[in-house]
């Protein structure tokens, strides 16, 4: 065969990503299922570049050159499996198998092991930007072997977005590592979207703003320090208006929010690693909150408030509070997620770079900004950095916001304006930077009821004491 590399699964994403690959001057062997999509994706397309049709997966593996870069992009989880059974018999030592799909990292680990146990590389690789990101240039993220990457690299640093020249895509390490990362960015995507959305019902609550203003507001945010993709289209949709009724366009969508799953796999992994990543976690919770009607509808009206209506006065300090609370909770956000990404890397032994991941966020993905530039160089300064906002860099940007958020976050307590993750962020950042944490009574009371044992301030060693005899201090 002669096609560089091929896709299999011709749905949005896949179609797209052929597309991409096709565009950048590659021949592309395509294949699908169903022969519909592919037949679509000629007549549609045909003109863009190079494809190799096949019907059959026998017909479309011979169509590769090899070593066979084959990437899959059908729906993540069994029909991922059906597919890599078809075509493992049909591969040969050193063919790349690519999961481009949503997998969950644990999905990659064991495919990634059963494949490399038959010769073949395979690379759980994330892809974010959706469809649009596929087509004209995704944020790309391959785990597996470093070798798979030789091959794979230069074609996918090809087509994947570029930031001031720079391909977002590099390799992540080995195993499940590419699929972790993603997963991780789509959790630190439900913690920016969450505290936008804070930030925009503060705006709503304390200015009664309409929409459209609060769009402004956005679209102002959007030249400066926030300047990112979300808050962009944030500008946008608050200041768009609903065709059927006149009315802004927000304000008829219902308040339930969804979720496909990401969000829950990251702060599921986060509690198996014990890292506390409180800003994903609240956005996750507030998504679950916003979608229990049963308990919405009981509380409704039941709940007193106790609180008056809150008229902010000078509503250009207020914005700038705002602004500025709001950068200082997205930063805890992704400090908490790099931390993440660290514990895993020690644990798995991924040795992930996490300047370069942040590197590769800042284009074609949900979650580029310009302030992951700040990550990239603050990783830069020193690679082992055990706190992202104690960085240098950090500690001057949140520091200046601080009064600004600890207004914001009581004022939202006095007028009952729920905002978790603005206050969750804010209570990680004081209990992080805190001299003295409570945790000595939780010691104290796990010792007390369980005989769990304590080490003490003053000398080395582990104790408990008898509390309900003698009350002396043993050895442990
Ligand atoms: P879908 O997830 O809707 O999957 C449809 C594709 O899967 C079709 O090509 C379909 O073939 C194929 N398929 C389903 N079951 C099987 C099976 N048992 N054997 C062979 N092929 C099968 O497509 P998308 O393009 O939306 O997404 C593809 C992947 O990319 C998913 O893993 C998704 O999570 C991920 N992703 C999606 C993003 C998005 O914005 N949509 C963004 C980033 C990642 P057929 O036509 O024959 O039915």
């Amino acid at each position: 065969g002669t096609a560089e590399i091929g896709v299999t699964g011709l749905a949005v994403m896949g179609r797209n990503l052929a597309r991409n690959f096709a565009r950048n001057g590659f021949t592309v062997a395509i294949h699908n299922r169903s022969f519909a999509k592919t037949q679509s994706l000629l007549d549609d397309h045909g003109d863009e570049g190079t494809f190799v049709a096949s019907e059959s997966v026998e017909d479309f593996v011979a169509s590769l050159a090899r070593p066979r870069k084959v990437v899959v992009m059908v729906k993540a989880g069994a029909a991922t499996d059906a597919v890599i059974d078809e075509l493992v018999p049909l591969l040969d030592e050193g063919d790349i198998v690519v999961d481009a799909g949503n997998a969950h990292f644990p999905d990659t680990v064991r495919r990634e092991a059963a494949l490399r146990a038959k010769g073949l590389h395979f690379v759980g690789t994330g892809v974010s930007g959706g469809e649009e990101g596929a087509l004209l240039g995704p944020s790309i993220m391959p785990g597996g072997t470093a070798e798979s990457y030789e091959w794979l690299g230069p074609i996918l640093e090809k087509i994947s977005a570029k930031v001031d020249g720079v391909p977002c895509c590099t390799y992540v390490g080995p195993g499940g590592a590419g699929h972790f990362v993603k997963m991780v960015h789509n959790g630190i995507e439900y913690a920016d979207m969450q505290l936008i959305a804070e930030a925009y019902d503060l705006l709503k609550q304390g200015l009664g703003a309409s929409a459209a203003e609060i769009g402004q507001i956005f679209a102002e945010w959007n030249t400066g320090d926030l300047e990112s993709f979300l808050i962009e289209i944030t500008a946008d949709v608050l200041q768009h208006v609903d065709a059927a009724t006149g009315a802004a366009f927000v304000d008829v969508v219902l308040d339930q929010a969804e979720q496909k799953g990401t969000g829950r796999w990251t702060v599921q992994n986060a509690l198996d690693l014990g890292v506390p990543i409180t800003g994903i976690a609240e956005a996750t919770f507030a998504r679950a909150l916003s979608g229990s009607v049963p308990q919405r509808t009981a509380a409704l009206g039941t709940l007193p408030a106790h609180t008056t209506p809150w008229a902010v006065e000078d509503r250009d300090a207020f914005v700038e509070d705002v602004r500025l609370a709001l950068y200082a909770s997205k930063v805890v956000a992704y400090s908490q997620g790099f931390d993440q990404i660290a514990a895993a890397s020690e644990q798995f032994g991924w040795d992930i770079d996490r300047g370069a991941m942040a590197r590769i966020w800042r284009g074609g993905c949900i979650i580029r900004a310009r302030f992951l530039n700040r990550i990239t160089e603050a990783y830069e300064r020193n690679a082992d950095l055990p706190l992202l906002l104690a960085d240098e860099y950090f500690t001057g940007a949140v520091g200046n916001g601080v009064q600004a958020w600890r207004r914001v976050v009581s004022g939202a307590a006095l007028h009952g304006v729920p905002t978790p993750a603005f206050a969750s962020s804010l209570a990680y950042y004081d209990g992080v930077r805190a001299e003295r944490l409570p945790a000595a009574l939780i010691q104290a009371q796990r010792d007390f009821f369980g005989a769990h044992t304590y080490r003490r301030t003053d000398r080395e060693g582990t104790f408990h004491t008898t509390w309900s005899t003698d009350r002396t201090e043993q050895d442990a």
